[in-house]
């Protein structure tokens, strides 16, 4: 049987899983909801298949629908990509019961490391460090209270199963903690079907630091380096890069070494992504895995020369990993912007609607993963990333002056953006000095204010 894979997701995600496919010469499946049958997935698939109405539950995160369109086309496997379905475990196991390959870790490894309460403590007994907190959910705020007291406030009342910035409670009092804790459990369970939460001190102003790791089925388990995503609008990345300019050689060693020795722990196989804080000291602690490509991986496919996706899906047909840690050279300095469609005047609604005009950067060190042209209609019912440009250079003040460039160069008219933002961030004398962690964009966003 040839193989085939359906890709379950839509956007430039999609593009980038399609464009691997081609190069290794897999047939691949795209699939849609109306009112997307225009989007360049769609084009540019070997097939596409409708799986109905446009609102996401329905369509994107309906299983019955993508199962079916899996098995009806001939493939025999599916790529998630990011968001929608790609870190459900259920899905996972249904696609396997269906004799398909998901393209990621695995069912069970998935459910593991989903729970980020789990992943915590297996962590914490492979002897990583974690921030202190609960030693598992915490069933009441009674418990909470003890807890918080014991580490001190403020805490943050973390949803087990959260994900995407989402789920997050910061709690600087016992008295916030009573008012909150019912109310957080509850938005747990709207959000991701899940009530249980559990406690973690916050660290005031820490870096995000994450690991690239990429294990087969052979055992062999590697990580390529770290991306620093401090840049944040409320835990969500919009500013990502490798190396980061905070961690030297010691760090890095230590992060890589923590990061497979986890990956290793739990039989990981696929690409995935451990994700550390480290405070100003250079203390780093654990804080959960993605048990999927990221949408930062570029940044990472760039100083390290790798394709991620490509040995995501060689890996998935159980091939070996094409290199070994120690051929793993990494060079020069990589920048990921994400272009949103948000208006940063209005609180940064979703702006979606009709993109009139595109014109997008290119040159030596640009890259643009983006789904967008002319006349492309941005859907409501979707998140807002419009596309994703990374500059590549020597040297991390050379890679920069490259992103002011291509952001100088990229034309998007008819929605509103936060390509001015980035702008200015790539201006901005601490982004530019490297000094900077997760409570840079907050205070930036005030210093600007009323001049934006
Ligand atoms: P998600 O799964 O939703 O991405 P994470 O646990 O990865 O959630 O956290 C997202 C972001 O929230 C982090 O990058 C960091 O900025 C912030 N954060 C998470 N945990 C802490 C903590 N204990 N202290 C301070 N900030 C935190």
């Amino acid at each position: 049987m040839q193989n085939k894979i359906l890709i379950a997701n839509r956007g430039e995600i999609a593009l980038r899983i399609i464009r691997a496919c081609k190069e290794l010469g897999i047939g691949c499946v795209a699939v849609y909801a109306k009112g997307d049958e225009n989007s360049l997935h769609v084009k540019f698939a070997d097939e596409a298949v409708c799986i109905g109405p446009a609102p996401a539950a329905e369509s994107y995160l309906n299983m019955n629908n993508l199962i079916s369109a899996a098995v009806a086309s001939g493939c025999n496997a599916i790529h998630p990509g990011y968001g929608f379905l790609a870190e459900n475990d259920k899905f996972a196991t249904i696609v396997e019961r269906c004799n398909l390959k998901f393209i990621g870790p695995g069912s069970e490894v998935m459910a593991r490391l989903g729970n980020k309460s789990e992943a915590r403590k297996l962590a914490k007994d492979l002897g990583i460090p974690v921030v202190e907190g609960s030693d598992g959910p915490v069933e009441d705020a009674e418990s909470a209270a003890t807890i918080a007291a014991r580490i001190g406030y403020p805490v943050l009342i973390k949803a087990v199963s959260g994900g995407g910035g989402k789920g997050i409670s910061i709690i600087k009092s016992e008295e916030e903690l009573f008012r909150l804790f019912e109310l957080t459990r509850h938005e747990a369970e709207v959000n991701f079907g899940n009530s249980q939460v559990y406690i973690e001190k916050y660290i005031e102003n820490p870096r995000h630091i994450e690991v690239q790791v990429i294990a087969d089925a052979y055992g062999n388990t590697v990580h390529l380096g770290e991306r620093d995503c401090s840049v944040q609008r409320r835990n969500q990345k919009i500013i990502e890069e490798s190396p980061s300019p905070f961690v030297g050689d010691d760090l890095r060693a230590k992060l890589g070494d923590s990061a497979v020795k986890l990956a290793r722990a739990v039989g990981y196989q696929s690409a995935g992504t451990v994700e550390f804080l480290v405070d100003g000291e250079g203390n780093y602690y654990f804080i959960e895995t993605n048990a999927r490509i990221q949408v930062e991986h570029p940044v990472t496919e760039a100083v390290t020369g790798i394709d991620l996706v490509k040995e995501q899906i060689r890996i998935a047909y159980r091939s070996e990993l094409s290199f070994r840690q120690k051929e793993i050279k990494m060079s020069g300095h990589a920048l990921e912007c994400r272009l949103n469609a948000e208006d940063p005047n209005l609180n940064f609604r979703p702006s979606p609607g009709l993109i009139r005009n595109v014109v997008l950067p290119g040159g030596p060190g640009v890259r643009l993963d983006t789904h967008i042209y002319n006349n492309y209609e941005v859907p409501p019912h979707y998140d807002s990333l419009l596309a994703k440009v990374i500059t590549f250079a020597p040297t991390r003040k050379e890679t920069i002056r490259k992103m002011r460039v291509a952001l100088e160069q990229m034309i998007i008219d008819g929605v509103k953006t936060n390509i001015e933002l980035l702008y200015l961030i790539m201006h901005n004398t601490n982004f530019v000095r490297g000094v900077y962690d997760t409570g840079f964009l907050r205070e930036f966003l005030e210093t600007i204010k009323g001049d934006y």
